[in-house]
């Protein structure tokens, strides 16, 4: 067992990563607002505005599988996406490929 340095609880050793003394939980928030800028109270406001669910593909998202959607360009975060969508739309980005080209090509 050991005491997170930032919330203070006491967790047992797996809900560590190694040598660390934040708690995963904290860690990740840490992680997301050194990454995208917001804090758990904002992600926790997106979370509830989206109903937990992705929003892209409206699929229900569990704690673990939420990623924060940002403009890579402006760092401004988008919305919560599932695993998938994330991929997905990033790789899309990657190659330059929008939503308005994939639907002309569809309707072709
Ligand atoms: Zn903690
Ligand atoms: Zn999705």
């Amino acid at each position: 067992m050991k005491i997170c340095n930032t919330c203070g609880k006491l967790l047992p050793d797996t809900e560590f990563t190694t040598e660390r003394w934040d708690c995963k939980y904290c860690r990740r928030f840490k992680d997301i607002k050194r990454r995208y800028g917001i804090t758990e109270e904002d992600y926790i406001r997106m979370w509830k505005a989206q109903e937990g669910k992705c929003a892209l593909c409206g699929k229900e998202l569990k704690d673990e599988y939420l990623y924060v959607d940002h403009d890579h360009k402006t760092g401004r975060v988008r919305g919560l996406l599932c695993h998938r969508c994330n991929v997905q739309l990033d790789e899309l980005f990657e190659h330059n490929v929008t939503i308005g080209k994939i639907q002309e090509y569809l309707k072709e």
